[in-house]
């Protein structure tokens, strides 16, 4: 849903004018005067005032955010997502999937941030400059620490998911089943309420988990658990398999700051891994669409 808003929002800004783009996007009819109640006098002065203006900006606007940001040229924009979602098939309150990698042979990859520690107001004008598909998978101790959640609220508006990485980071495989719950369900509790729905993915912590983890998800709204097999590093990706990316690889990065970065910000990090992403011929979809 919030995919398509993004997506809705990316294709009309290149096919009608901000105005309509705009009221098909809110919904808000009364404030552009071309709307379908406007009359012919007012229809002809907007589209005086709108020859008068300035011409919109040109396509090359994608590449200078992107030389902006240190890249060469822009992501290739990824292929129609599939009809259906793997989550489909999961009953409510039923057995979650596990999603290592995505089945689907386009050349995509998806970009998973997760934790929240570091909030830099960098990496959201670069989110919103690329406008770059992202999932974020939050622990509420973390996430909620310095600046907050404002921070990932912002990196929501931008279509971007907020998943579950539970309330205190625990390594689950330790806990007993009401303590996994309490872990779980708390944050997707914590979200639903900041977000208006409860999350449908969930990661745990380390990758670990076992039954009482899966049931614990499942028996509290999560439809799917999503692990990784290629991660971020500071300078180049790290990849379970065969030394290089591969379709519907999901890719696991980190909030972190120069202290945990060896002095790399986060902008240039997500920028060193978008490189990595372009030069091996994929693009990024968002995560939301196919799972
Ligand atoms: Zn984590």
């Amino acid at each position: 849903m919030s995919t398509t808003v993004s997506g809705l929002r990316a294709a009309l800004a290149t096919a009608l004018p901000v105005c309509a783009a705009t009221l098909l996007l809110t919904g808000l009819l009364s404030g552009c005067s071309s709307g379908s109640g406007a009359g012919k006098g007012e229809r002809a002065a907007a589209s005086e005032k709108a020859a008068a203006r300035p011409p919109a900006p040109a396509p090359e606007a994608a590449s200078d955010a992107y030389r902006r940001w240190g890249l060469d040229k822009p992501l290739a924009a990824p292929p129609a997502p599939p009809a259906r979602k793997l989550t489909e098939s999961v009953q409510a309150g039923g057995a979650p999937l596990l999603v290592r990698r995505v089945p689907t042979r386009d050349k995509v990859v998806f970009v998973t941030i997760d934790d929240g520690a570091e909030k830099d107001p960098e990496f959201v004008k670069m989110a919103e400059d690329l406008k770059l598909p992202l999932t974020m998978f939050l622990t509420d101790d973390i996430a909620r620490a310095g600046r907050g959640y404002p921070y990932f609220d912002r990196l929501h508006a931008l279509g971007n998911g907020v998943h579950n990485h539970t309330l205190g980071h625990p390594n689950l495989r330790t806990l007993d089943p009401d303590a996994q719950r309490r872990q779980i369900c708390g944050q997707q509790d914590a979200l639903a309420k900041r977000y208006g729905a409860r999350p449908t993915l969930f990661r745990p912590p380390y990758g670990n988990y076992n039954d009482a983890t899966l049931a614990a998800a499942g028996g509290c709204g999560v439809k799917a658990v999503v692990l990784w097999e290629a991660t971020m590093q500071i300078n180049d990706m790290r990849y379970a398999q065969g030394g290089k990316l591969r379709p519907g690889d999901i890719v696991l990065a980190h909030f972190r700051g120069p202290k945990e970065l060896k002095g790399t910000s986060m902008t240039r990090m997500t920028a060193n891994m978008l490189r990595s992403i372009q030069k091996q011929g994929y693009t990024v979809a968002r995560l939301e669409d196919y799972v």
